[in-house]
């Protein structure tokens, strides 16, 4: 039997997971992933092992009908399909850890409960995060479950970069700039740390994906996102809005009477990409499209993220490096040409043909910052997370303390 761990993140309909073995490497070693989606609709499971995909819609006493059930599939299939992976511990995505939690940490009941109470902050994540905790402590009684939180990486931004221009008491009760997607930049920042260590004096990451989000980091540390308080904040997004004025979600309310549920739907599900498009949220759907709504809201998204660039290297007071990455930012040659198209006044001067060859770094020679394209992992940074926080052997938090 060897040690073993599950990362699981935890959403409204489904549960996404992957299983890690601890086999001495510096990270952990991914042998499976995959998800049990649609719940409560159409559930289907599926994972991926060496390469080799399996998929089967979940039918009869087979439905899932909560948390609890979709686990049992996943824990069922990982017990048949792994039979000497001994779980040592579970890792969870949490998207909010408040304003407290900088770190990721162990779940033992009360800080369950303090959880529980950032809910309102993220009332569209934080409730199924929270089940897919409670599935798992009940599915593996005794064993280490660790909460890892996206908000956790922007806790070090100075009070200018998370604060809104209210009065005192809404900052003190909790109305910051958050900012999401922290595993991302933390893996990026640990992957440069080996890469590029001189690019972590002034980065700006853009994490593109369906979510879609850009960190300023300074030595190492993160000092402004373009998501705030909510995920909605800053770039267009497959469905999200960005940034917008407060005043037009007042017109909403007061002239077209908008109740805030019919307001969430509109920013969250029925903008970004696809509401402003009319034509996908899929960024492939819509470079392959001549619709001129199409053309139109790929010139937005690419004009985001421009203005964005120049405000976070702003902060950092110019830049070592930025990091393409996320679905959008790893693949799309389109979106990174375009965002850096006519940036020399910035230090970024792209090499058109490495970033047509999808290369790693595809700024030229003489850019004066240097421009990678890499590959995110959150389930890696949260399995490396887990292993430590739960002190596994040969973890270095282990050795340290042997
Ligand atoms: P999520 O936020 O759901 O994790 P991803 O990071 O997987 O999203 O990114 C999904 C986005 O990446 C989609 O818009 C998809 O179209 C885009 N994408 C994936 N591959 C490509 C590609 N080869 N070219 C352009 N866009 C791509």
């Amino acid at each position: 039997m060897s040690d073993h761990i599950i990362t699981l993140n935890a959403g409204s309909s489904s549960i996404k997971f992957a299983l890690f073995v601890l086999d001495g490497g510096e990270w952990p070693r991914m042998v499976a992933i995959g998800q049990v989606e649609g719940i409560g609709v159409t559930p289907e499971f599926e994972a991926k092992v060496d390469g080799q995909k399996t998929k089967r819609t979940l039918t009869g006493a087979d439905t899932p009908k909560n948390h609890d059930d979709a686990l049992k599939i996943i824990i069922g299939w990982l017990g048949e399909r792994f039979p000497d992976a001994k779980i040592a511990a579970i890792g969870h995505r949490v998207v909010h850890g408040g304003p407290v939690y900088s770190a990721p940490m162990l779940i033992d009941d009360a800080a369950f409960e303090v959880l529980k109470t950032f809910a309102p902050l993220a009332p569209l994540h934080q409730p199924h995060n929270l089940a897919g905790i409670a599935a798992a402590g009940r599915a593996f009684p005794g064993i280490p479950q660790v909460g890892c939180f996206d908000t956790a990486f922007h806790r070090t931004q100075p009070f200018v970069n998370d604060a809104y221009g209210l009065p005192p008491e809404y900052y003190e009760e909790g109305v910051r700039r958050y900012g999401f997607h922290g595993l991302s930049y933390e893996y990026i920042t640990s992957r440069l740390m080996d890469r590029d260590p001189s690019a972590l004096r002034r980065l700006v990451v853009l994490h593109l994906g369906n979510g879609a989000s850009m960190c300023a980091i300074k030595d190492g540390k993160g000092v402004g996102s373009t998501m705030g308080f909510s995920p909605l904040d800053g770039l267009l997004m497959g469905t999200r809005c960005g940034q917008i004025d407060p005043g037009v979600l007042l017109y909403l309310m007061q002239q077209k009477e908008m109740s805030a549920a019919q307001i969430s739907d509109l920013l969250n599900k029925k903008s970004g990409l696809k509401g402003m498009s009319g034509v996908s949220s899929d960024m492939r759907d819509l470079e392959a499209s001549d619709a001129p709504s199409a053309k139109q809201a790929l010139a937005y998204f690419v004009n985001r993220i421009r203005r964005e660039l120049g405000s976070l290297m702003a902060i950092t007071g110019g830049a070592d490096a930025i990091v393409f990455t996320g679905g959008i930012g790893a693949n799309s040659k389109f979106v990174r040409g375009a965002v850096l198209d006519g940036m020399e006044w910035a230090g970024l001067v792209i090499d058109r043909a490495a970033n047509e060859a999808g290369a790693e770094v595809i700024s030229t020679s003489g850019s004066p910052v240097k421009v990678y394209v890499m590959q995110t992992d959150e389930e890696a940074m949260i399995a490396q997370h887990t292993v430590r926080v739960a002190g596994l052997a040969g973890s270095p938090a282990a050795l340290a303390s042997a």
